[in-house]
Formats: C-alpha cells, structure tokens, sequence
C-alpha cells in the first residue's frame, strides 16, 4: 500500500518561489565586485534568477549541460546559481584559489559550456579560455560600463539578462536529477566532482536549518562569508532563503575591516566560514577595539577550530561558536558542536572541551569509526579509527567515475579522517589519516599540538607535520607564525605545551616563518611544508 500524499520534487528552486512568496521583501546585501553596496529582495532576485533561465536556454543549454561559476558571493551568483538549475542544467562553482592547471582540469573534466565570472577573474579566463574548449561563453557579472577590454570575447551580464523579458516559468523534474557541482579541491590527490542533487540539496538544507544545527529563521540575517565555491556554501543558499533570513553577500572582500564593517552596518546575526577567516576578524577587532554587539552565532569549520578561538569569541564578544565538521563530499554538513542537554550545563573549560569537538551528527547523518580491517570502534570518546559515514546528501560516486567504488559493504563513505565519538555521539575529528604522526607506536594529533600552540598569546599561526626520525619513524615539527612584533623562543613555546599534550607528543623542535601556506578552500596545506621541510625530515632519517 502506498501512501495517498502528493508528489512534489524537492525541486531547489521551489526553495526561491518560496522566499519570494513568503519572505518577499526580505533583502539580498551585496557588497558590489565594482565597489559599493547593493540591494535587493528575495521577489526581486526570482525574477532576475527567472530571466536567467530564459537566457540560458536560449543560449541552448539543456537539463543535465554543466554552467560554470567563478565568482564571489553576491546576489548576481546567487540568481545565475537559481536561474542555472531552475531549468535543470547543472550549477558547477569553480574555486578562483585553485593553482590554473587544476582550474583547468576540471572545467574540461565538467565539460562546462558557460562560465559566468567576475570582473577580478577576467585576467585569469582571459589565460586560460583557450585551454578550455567547451567553453562557448564568458559572461561577466557586471553592466557594460564595467566590462573590462580584454582578448576573449567577453559579455556584460547585465546586457544579456535584459534580452530576456521574463516571462518564462521554472522546469519541474525528477528531484534526484543534478543540481550542482563542487569539486574536492586535490589537497588529497586529483580534484573530483561531487554531483548533488535537487533531492540532496533541498534535504541538506531542511536539516541544516534545524534549531541544533545552523537554526536559521526569518529573523536572523546571514552573512556567508565561506564562497559559494566551497563545498555548497555550506547549505547556506538553500537555507537562508527557505527560512526566509536575510543575506548579506560579502564579494570579494574578507579582511578583517571589510568583513567586520557589514557584520556592523548590516546587523548580521549568524555567519559562518574557515578559521582563517575569523583569524583576521579576530586581529582587527583586537587592533581596533570595535564590539560585535548584532552578531549571535559564528559556525566555523573547514579545519579545526582552535579551542582559543571559540574562548576569545564567548568570552570577549558573547558570540556562541558553532564548530562544523563536513566534506565536499557530505554537501557539506556532517556534525555541528551545538550542546545537547546532556552538556549544556558545562561552563568554563570544560564547555570549551566539549565545545572543541567537531560535534554530533542532525538526522540524515549516519556515522561510525572502524579500524583498519573495519571493525566498529567503540564510542568512548578516546578511541579512535576511520570515520566513516552514510546518507542521503553524502556522495555515493564521484562523476564520470573517477576514484572507483566509494562505499564499503554496508555504503559508509571513508571521509579520510580520523576520529573518535563519545557516549552521547559527539565526534572529534584527531588528524586526517594523512596528516597523523606516527611515533614509535604512537599517533599523535597534529591537529591536538596546532590547538595547543595557539593558545599561546603570541602564536598567530600554527601547523605541526612529522619529520622523518631515526628512533621513532616520525616526530613531530611545530610550524609557527609568530604574532607581529611578538618575541618568542622556542624553548618558551615548548615549555608552555608541556603538560598540556601527552609527554611524547611534545614537538622536538619549532620552525619559526612569515607565512604558513594554505589550500584554495583556506587549509593549512601540509604537502607544501612537508616538501619545504623535506631536507630536516631527510637528515633525521
Ligand atoms: P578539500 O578536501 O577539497 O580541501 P573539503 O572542504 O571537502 O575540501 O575538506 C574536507 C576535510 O576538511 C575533512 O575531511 C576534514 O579533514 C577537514 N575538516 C573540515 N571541517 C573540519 C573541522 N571542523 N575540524 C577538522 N577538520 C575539518
């Protein structure tokens, strides 16, 4: 017997009929690539997305061809991002950080046919168009005053959009047809494409607005300050407008300055990105003096978020920090740390403890640690193994393939990381399986010693990578940028760790630099100080 409801396709675009309907007036803040502020509303931002996909199909792209976005968070992405699946044709966000033959690579392996950009990307398509032969198009998201000369044929968006007088209504199909496209951005190997779907996008979405997860309404007002070419933006452009909040888009600006000046003048109440980010936010806001009296919530994830971090946010600004685990792969929400009733007493270190996990899975999230030979793990909070997890907004395949079969026998994802759970299902992420140091029979937490020395006031940065050692395999090397004008020793560093981390895991020795390397998606990338490295790790050997 079959249930009697009706069949409705989680299409994503319904989510925008419904802001528009419901939540009409409810504003869209830019900050402009081209300077200034703009703003729209949620009706309005529709029938420009409605337009969009008037124009595209005009332009012959069909359900399931791939249009590409190199672009920073504004509402012009966000309504070719609508616009672009509201007739079925597949949102590929392509991340500008990445190295150009990797850029390259993957607009070829999407086979891509439109690329829409920005004006401050214009030089970087105008070297590449020529390696990228599916490309039939470079739209650039600015009016024909802003259009910069260059040697590819490029067209103002604004133009273009005006050919279209808009009187076209969305496509409706099966929900599990291809919405959008991320790829892994190859910090572990080639890039591959994650392909989500309406059906998984709209789900991720439902649940990542749940009051345990980001718990957005229509009286908050979100400001994404993770791209829309991270990982799905976090759910953020499906969330926001299904509750019906207010976004604030922060272009192509995030130093501490320009992002603290629209979390003030536009009283954004929840916003979320990488801890680099808040690392800056962090800097101005100390330098400067200036308070966070709007903003209630800060999610942060993408990598760990140092236990000083979530302490100088509670304590300093009274802002509650909501750290995230996920994965390209996981589109992207996997666990968020918000606390149980089971913890919501704790205060002062102890809340900072558990606060430091990377959190519990919403419904949907299916996880279990195993070892080598995939046996369960117990969940106590210590022992750690192989992450792994199941749903339905978590990859299945990669496109085209590549990489082989994903899903172990019971069709649990190996997320690549390492971790463990305790009793009430909080999981803390220890090191990803390449990043763990292995000392004698030991491993140690990178992850663990970057926390602990940042903790120290005059640390900024930190990464901690093994070197190869004579005795015990692998050691550990503690990488640190020191704060400006701070004067800080090695032995001082060292002294501050002990007693903080088990005994052996105390680095042996500190690498001060200006700068530590990081990924297109604001990683500390390890490859990079493992080869910058490569020499010391050679004369331990
Ligand atoms: P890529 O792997 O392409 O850089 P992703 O954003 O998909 O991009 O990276 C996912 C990985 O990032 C996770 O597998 C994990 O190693 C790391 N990560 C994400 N969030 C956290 C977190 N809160 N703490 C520790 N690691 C994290």
């Amino acid at each position: 017997m079959h249930g009697l409801m009706q069949d409705w396709p989680l299409n994503c675009h319904r989510i925008l009929d419904h802001a528009a309907t419901y939540h009409g007036e409810r504003e869209v803040v830019s900050r402009l690539v081209e300077g200034g502020i703009d703003r729209t509303t949620y009706r309005a931002l529709r029938e420009r997305a409605l337009k969009v996909s008037q124009r595209l199909q005009g332009e012959g792209i069909r359900r399931g061809d791939r249009v590409a976005t190199l672009a920073w968070n504004t509402a012009r992405h966000l309504e070719v991002w609508y616009g672009i699946l509201g007739i079925g044709a597949v949102c590929h966000t392509v991340n500008p950080r990445l190295f150009a033959e990797q850029l390259v690579y993957i607009v070829n392996h999407a086979e891509d046919r439109i690329l829409f950009t920005d004006i401050s990307f214009v030089p970087l398509v105008e070297k590449l168009k020529d390696s990228m032969p599916s490309l039939k198009k470079v739209i650039v998201l600015t009016d024909a005053a802003h259009l910069p000369e260059a040697e590819i044929e490029l067209i103002a968006y604004e133009d273009w959009l005006a050919e279209a007088d808009g009187d076209f209504a969305w496509e409706s199909f099966d929900e599990n047809c291809a919405a959008g496209m991320c790829y892994t951005s190859g910090t572990t190997g080639v890039p591959k494409g994650v392909v989500y779907s309406h059906r998984s996008n709209v789900l991720h979405a439902l649940v990542a607005n749940q009051p345990d997860m980001l718990g957005l309404s229509s009286r908050d007002r979100v400001m994404p300050v993770v791209p829309m070419f991270h990982a799905n933006c976090w759910s953020i452009c499906y969330g926001a407008p299904m509750a019906g909040a207010a976004m604030v888009m922060p272009g192509p600006k995030m130093d501490g300055a320009s992002i603290y000046e629209l979390l003030d003048s536009e009283r954004v109440t929840v916003t979320a990105a990488v801890p680099t980010v808040w690392m800056m936010l962090l800097a101005y806001l100390e330098e400067t003096g200036a308070r966070l009296p709007h903003l209630q919530r800060v999610v942060i994830g993408g990598s760990a978020c140092p236990r000083a971090m979530i302490e100088t946010f509670q304590r300093e600004y009274e802002v509650e920090v909501i750290h995230a685990w996920g994965m390209t792969e996981t589109s992207p929400l996997g666990t968020l740390c918000t606390l149980k009733p089971e913890y919501a007493g704790l205060t002062g270190e102890e809340r900072l403890n558990i606060q430091e996990k990377q959190g519990h899975p919403p419904f949907t999230v299916e996880m279990k640690i195993a070892d080598d030979m995939d046996a369960p793990l117990p969940w106590d909070g210590k022992t750690f193994g192989r992450l792994k997890v199941r749903g339905p907004a978590v990859a299945r395949a990669y496109f085209k393939g590549e990489g082989g079969a994903l899903l172990d026998e019971e069709g649990f994802f190996d997320t690549g990381d390492v971790a463990h759970i305790d009793r009430y299902g909080y999981m803390q992420i220890t090191d990803r399986s390449k990043d763990v140091i292995k000392s004698g029979g030991e491993w140690i937490s990178s992850i663990e010693l970057e926390n602990v020395a940042v903790g120290h006031p005059a640390v900024a940065e930190a990464a901690v990578i093994g070197v190869a050692d004579e005795k015990w395999g692998e050691r550990p090397l503690l990488v640190v940028v020191a704060k400006a004008g701070a004067a800080l020793t090695k032995e001082e560093l060292l002294d501050f760790m002990a007693g903080k981390v088990a005994k052996w895991a105390v680095p042996d020795d500190v690498a001060f630099v200006d700068e530590i390397p990081h990924t297109a998606t604001g990683k500390i990338q390890k490859t990079a100080l493992r080869e910058r490295f490569r020499d010391r790790s050679a004369a331990n050997a």
